[in-house]
C-alpha cells in the first residue's frame, strides 16, 4: 500500500473511533462528532477550539460564521479548505458553546495527537487560547500571535517545524480591532511554510553529503 493510502486508512479508522467515543460527558449532548477534515498530507494544519452549533449539526469543522471568515483568510493567501487540514482541540460541542473543561480537553487529547501524527504538517496554526495552550501553556496570545515557534519535543509530530499561534477567527469577528491583526498574521503563513520546506530539504542534504566521495580516478587508468 502507498504511504498516502495507509494514512487515509488510518485517518478513516480514527474518524470512526472518534464517532463512537463516549470518553467524556460531551458525548451525551452531541448531534454529531466533528473529527476534522482536509488534505491528508497538508503542509498546514489549523487547530481550533471546539465545534459550535453548525459544526455539531453537520459534523464538519468551521462551517459557521467563524468558518466563513477562516475561508476568507485562507483565500487571502491563495489557499482553500481542501489544501489544508482543519481540526479542533475538542471534537464534540460543549453545551451553549461554553469553554471546554480540562477533563474534556484531556479526553480528546489523544485524537488530536494522532491526527497530527497522520497528517504530519510542517506548520501548525493554533486558533485561539485552548489550542495555543496545548503547545505553549501559560503564554498569552497577545504576546506571541503571528510568531513562528518551534514546538517543544513531544508536543507535535516530528514533522512539524513551526507552531504559529493566532487569535481565533470568532474573536476577530466579535472584536473589530483584532480583524486586522489576524489578517496580517495570516499573511505570514506562506513564508513560514516555505521556510519549513527549505529546512526539510536541508535536513535531507547531510545524508547525501555523508556518502564518501569515490576516490579520484587517474585519467586512463581503471584500477
Ligand atoms: N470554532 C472552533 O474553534 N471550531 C469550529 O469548528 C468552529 C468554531
Amino acid at each position: 500500500m502507498q504511504d498516502s493510502d495507509q494514512r487515509r486508512a488510518r485517518l478513516a479508522d480514527l474518524n470512526e473511533k472518534m464517532r463512537r467515543c463516549l470518553a467524556c460527558p460531551l458525548s451525551r449532548g452531541r448531534t454529531k462528532v466533528v473529527p476534522g477534515e482536509g488534505r491528508i498530507d497538508a503542509d498546514v494544519m489549523f487547530i481550533g477550539e471546539a465545534p459550535g452549533y453548525y459544526e455539531d449539526q453537520q459534523g464538519r469543522p468551521f462551517v459557521g460564521a467563524a468558518g466563513q471568515f477562516l475561508e476568507q483568510l485562507l483565500a487571502s493567501i491563495g489557499l482553500k479548505r481542501a489544501d489544508v487540514f482543519i481540526a479542533n482541540v475538542i471534537k464534540c460541542r460543549p453545551p451553549n458553546n461554553r469553554d471546554p473543561l480540562p477533563n474534556e480537553i484531556e479526553a480528546c487529547s489523544a485524537w488530536l495527537d494522532e491526527q497530527v501524527d497522520i497528517v504530519r504538517p510542517k506548520v501548525i496554526v493554533t486558533l485561539g487560547r485552548y489550542s495555543l495552550a496545548r503547545f505553549f501553556p501559560g503564554t498569552p496570545i497577545s504576546r506571541i500571535h503571528g510568531q513562528a515557534r518551534r514546538p517543544s519535543a513531544g508536543a507535535a509530530s516530528n514533522s512539524c517545524r513551526y507552531v504559529v499561534p493566532m487569535y481565533h477567527p470568532a474573536a476577530a469577528l466579535h472584536q473589530g480591532s483584532l480583524r486586522r491583526v489576524i489578517e496580517d498574521d495570516f499573511k505570514r503563513i506562506p513564508a513560514y511554510v516555505d521556510q519549513a520546506l527549505k529546512e526539510d530539504e536541508a535536513a535531507r542534504q547531510p545524508v547525501l553529503a555523508a556518502v564518501p566521495a569515490p576516490p579520484p580516478v587517474e585519467q586512463g587508468r581503471l584500477f
